[in-house]
């Protein structure tokens, strides 16, 4: 794969450690897990957008883009991380928030919330849950062209091909680092949420040959539509890079019994995870993503699904701002 073809940001400096969770693993009694530290990516509290803005950026400044728009729930780090890189390259950023659940927006609350205002975005405009989200978009990019501003729409997580050339360039990142470290790891356990994630992770592993299966973890989606978006994901992701071998739907694997009432909402093995990960290893989880993600991984231990597995590897994908918005859920 040649990644220096596609223009690239660049805004973390280095690579992201890979870190032995030796208290947790004791703990656990299951294969020795390993975590992939993306929480620490840079701009303001990291995450794995990040990465996806690195390649997203570079596409809309060379399209000569004034301004961002993007979209995400009310307690985005989507929308945090695109308005943290907008900010970074001197651009306009407007977001949509969709209010999944009824009346969850509130101007002043904590977490990635408050940092929209601290950030400044131009522009928040929330609408209902269910909303078509690009119709939302399309037509504030209307409204702004009308007005002589160049925007360019960033869609929900970052998950296009662009942005999954992020998680390619991690998967890249991470085979080296792998093989620097004498490290063998027999999976890979993932969030899969947009998709942009799990399917440039699939599709860069596949473009190095590495035969490591990932294990995406939904947070939202059922499996077979979930596995639906992240192959279709893989797919355009394997076109742009010019993959002579793609990823098949094999390839994908998701696991959909961590959702809970739906996405956003907490679970009490989201809090377990997220209380047993800050009480063992200091690592501080989120309630929306990495928390569910996590109570995923322990239980796939439990049930001995990593069976003849030595070594896991956790990417943690960041999020732990909007622990500061749920802090009600862990009293
Ligand atoms: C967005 C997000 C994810 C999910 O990644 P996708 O690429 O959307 O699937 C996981 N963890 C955190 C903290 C996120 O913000």
């Amino acid at each position: 794969m040649n990644l220096s073809k596609f223009p690239r940001r660049r805004y973390t400096a280095g690579i992201t450690p890979i870190e032995k969770l030796e208290r947790l693993s004791e703990t656990l009694g299951g294969p020795d897990v390993y975590i992939k530290r993306d929480d620490l990516l840079g701009l303001a509290a990291g995450g794995n957008k990040t990465r996806k803005l690195e390649f997203l950026m570079a596409d809309a400044l060379a399209k000569g883009a004034d301004t961002i728009i993007t979209c995400g729930a009310v307690q985005s780090n989507h929308c945090r991380l695109t308005l943290a890189a907008s900010v970074k390259e001197n651009l306009k950023c407007h977001l949509v928030l969709e209010q999944r659940v009824p009346g969850s927006y509130d101007r002043r609350a904590s977490g990635n919330n408050f940092l929209y205002n601290l950030m400044d975005a131009e522009n928040v405009r929330v609408v209902d849950g269910g909303s078509n989200m690009m119709g939302e978009m399309t037509s504030l990019a209307d409204e702004l062209k009308a007005q002589g501003r160049k925007p360019y729409i960033i869609p929900g997580g970052g998950s296009n091909e662009i942005g999954a050339l992020g998680y390619v360039s991690c998967a890249k990142e991470l085979m080296w680092q792998l093989h620097d470290m004498g490290l063998d790891i027999d999976y890979i356990v993932c969030t899969s949420g947009s998709a942009g994630t799990h399917a440039g992770l699939v599709t860069g592993l596949m473009g190095e040959n590495a035969g490591i299966p990932v294990i995406g973890i939904s947070i939202s989606r059922k499996a077979e539509p979930q596995r639906e978006l992240v192959y279709n994901l893989c797919r355009k992701t394997s076109d742009l890079l010019g993959l002579k071998i793609p990823p098949s739907i094999d390839d994908v694997i998701v696991f959909d019994e961590y959702v809970g009432p739906g996405y956003s909402r907490p679970t009490e093995g989201m809090v377990s995870a997220v209380r047993l990960l800050a009480t063992t290893e200091a690592v501080l989880l989120d309630p929306v993503y990495t928390g569910k993600t996590m109570d995923g991984l322990m239980d796939l231990v439990r049930k001995n699904y990593f069976a003849e597995a030595r070594n896991i590897l956790f990417l943690h994908t960041g999020g732990s701002p909007a622990l500061y918005a749920y802090m009600n859920d862990f009293v």
